[in-house]
């Protein structure tokens, strides 16, 4: 933290951080969200700041209408989500964008580009076109601070939900922020009954239709207008660039000395000031990242664009990529590579934790190829790598359970239909995987459930959740889920209710085969914490005796980060096979002694150290 002459503090932060101090600066009253990288910090930042009800809802969808909730009774209200929650949120979304806000509402939502963390990439601008919202795109942190404060002001003046559409590179890269006096919090805005625009019923909606083009029209004038789209004036007017969003620092470094239009509030599109901007250079070029949203709307002004066809069809822009769109495009002959070549780095894929239950889940569900293993998002989405390899299908938050129900329905009639087993946990099941489940019994599809529930929303930082029985900010919640009792009520028959701990391998598989071989959908529920919650208990770690071990490497397909391989080698069989071995030891620093590779070695080579006992001399 630091301050200036001015009096105004600064402070170094992430966009994300800047999202939350900005909202909060602006008189935030509630900010709802689901955990989703690249945006789960900007909640979990809110919640430390004072006066603000932060919430983690059990889905992105519920969020937006917490957040739509407390507009209507005119507070203002920030949701935050990944790219992916929009698709959630989206039926809501549409029908808020109807009935419009009451206190201002900011959905901050952040675009994995590049998919660091996501199953897909997307652009959230897209659906600021459908549902004829405004977006601001904030370029780095300082903007997203100042331009979250606006979007609340934009959000009430024109009683219309905002778009702040964030990358990952503007939400988690740091810089100094110079921060504003804090906004004094409006008068929470009085309400009035009004079901002429809050019940979307069809007599209502045409006025809703109406109410919406008149709005559209008077941020066509404030995009013209806004301080937010600047232009940059270069001396080499050869080519003109557009860009939003952190790629128009590339741009800059790229092109320093070609004029720029930055587009910070995108849409609607200053189409009038395009054309001007367009009238000062010899060609334009659309500089945008994931999709072309901008690039086809200009083409469909009857202004001539390069675009896509000269930048990377994915992932983020970097300079040079612009710089060798713009020598394509000016005819200039190509760079010549960079004298020094980098060093290939070593790959270090993800994988699960040292001491994480899904171990033994994934240690048997491996050694079963002919199972349909439908999983879904979260940590256990790693089962689909090796050594595991057992995943076959990962889609969308929840989908494993409707996907499974297919699975199952498909080979009915089949000879020897395969077994089929739905991979879930416990945030994804309440999220939007309890449909999924009562759709299994209301159809009676032979699905087995693996709903592993480990205490938090583990992959996005451990976040509390209904299932854990813990609020937000860590404080026990009014409500903790008994699984047992809610899947029954979703009409899993109580003796296909089982509980099984992956720890203890030989008990989980006999459960799981039972459940597997059982004509009726079943649910294992396991109950081991995620080893960075405060549940977790870690024990001493283990050691190997060299002198039991024999090389077989069954503990090396546990899949523990822990177990480390000091060397290997083939041998040749009396009967003439070729055999792989790998003898073992384990990493003190990383194990957490949780023995679910003990119990997977016969030979009882791996144990706990035998204690040193020290006897005291007596005073
Ligand atoms: S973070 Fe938790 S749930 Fe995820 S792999 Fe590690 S131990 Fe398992
Ligand atoms: S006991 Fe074995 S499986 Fe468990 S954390 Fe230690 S090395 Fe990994």
């Amino acid at each position: 933290m630091g301050s200036r002459d001015s009096g105004l503090q600064t402070r170094f932060m992430s966009g994300n951080e800047a999202v939350a101090q900005g909202a909060h600066d602006a008189g935030l009253a509630v900010a709802a969200a689901y955990p989703g990288t690249p945006s789960t910090e900007i909640v979990e930042t809110i919640s430390r700041l004072p006066g603000v009800h932060a919430e983690w809802s059990v889905n992105e969808k519920v969020a937006l209408e917490v957040a739509l909730g407390a507009s209507l009774m005119g507070r203002r209200a920030l949701t935050a989500m990944k790219h992916v929650g929009l698709n959630v949120a989206a039926d809501t979304l549409m029908s808020a964008a109807l009935t419009g806000v009451h206190g201002g509402l900011v959905i901050a939502v952040a675009d994995d580009v590049g998919f660091s963390s996501s199953q897909n990439e997307q652009d959230s601008r897209v659906w600021s076109r459908f549902a004829h919202l405004p977006v601001l795109e904030p370029a780095d942190a300082q903007q997203a601070y100042l331009m979250t404060r606006d979007a609340f002001e934009l959000s009430e003046r024109h009683e219309v939900p905002v778009l702040l559409r964030l990358t990952t590179r503007v939400c988690h890269v740091k810089r100094a922020v110079l921060l504003q006096p804090a906004m004094p919090r409006p008068d929470p805005i009085e309400y009035r009954k009004n079901a002429e625009r809050w019940v979307l019923s069809p007599g209502h909606v045409a006025k809703r239709l109406e109410a919406r083009a008149a709005r559209d029209a008077a941020l066509r004038d404030v995009a013209e207008q806004s301080h937010w789209n600047v232009v940059t004036p270069g001396a080499d007017r050869r080519l003109g660039v557009i860009a939003s969003g952190p790629v128009s620092h590339a741009v800059r470094e790229a092109l320093p000395d070609a004029p720029l239009l930055t587009l910070g509030l995108s849409a609607p599109l200053p189409l009038g000031l395009v054309r001007e901007f367009a009238a000062g250079v010899g060609t334009l070029l659309v500089v945008e990242e994931s999709e072309p949203v901008v690039e086809p709307e200009l083409l469909a002004a009857g202004l001539a664009v390069h675009g896509r066809a000269v930048l990377p069809p994915y992932g983020e822009i970097s300079a040079r990529h612009v710089r060798d769109a713009a020598r394509t495009i000016l005819g200039e002959p190509a760079a010549s590579p960079p004298a020094v070549t980098a060093q290939r780095i070593f790959t270090r894929p993800p994988t699960l934790c040292a001491g994480c239950g899904y171990l033994g889940v994934y240690y048997w569900l491996s050694r079963m190829p002919n199972a349909v293993v439908c999983g879904d998002i979260g940590c256990y989405t790693l089962g689909a790598s090796p050594p595991w390899s057992s995943v076959d299908t990962v889609l969308a938050m929840g989908a494993s359970l409707g996907m499974a129900g297919g699975v199952a329905k498909a080979q009915a009639g089949d000879a020897a239909p395969r077994p089929v087993v739905a991979v879930i946990g416990d945030s994804t099941f309440l999220h939007s995987g309890m449909q999924g489940l009562l759709n299994l019994t209301y159809q009676q599809a032979n699905v087995t459930v693996l709903l592993l529930d480990n205490s938090a929303t583990a992959m996005t930082g451990g976040q509390n959740n209904p299932a854990n029985g813990r609020d937000l900010h860590g404080g026990a919640a009014p409500v903790k889920v008994d699984f047992a009792k809610l899947v029954e009520a979703l009409g899993v028959r109580p003796e296909r209710i089982r509980h099984a701990d992956p720890y203890e391998l030989p008990v989980f598989v006999k459960t799981l085969r039972e459940e597997m071989k059982a004509s009726a959908p079943s649910v294992i529920i396991t109950s081991r914490p995620c080893v960075f919650t405060p549940d977790f208990n870690r024990d001493l770690p283990l050691v190997v005796d060299e002198d039991q071990c024999n090389g077989c490497a069954n503990c090396l397909d546990v899949g523990c980060p822990a177990v480390l391989t000091t060397r290997r080698e083939q041998q040749v069989r009396a009967s003439g096979k070729v055999v792989d071995l790998a003898w073992v030891k384990i990493d003190p620093q990383l194990c957490t002694g949780c023995e679910i590779c003990a119990k997977a070695c016969a030979r009882g080579a791996i144990a706990k150290p035998a204690r040193r006992v020290i006897a005291l001399e007596p005073a």
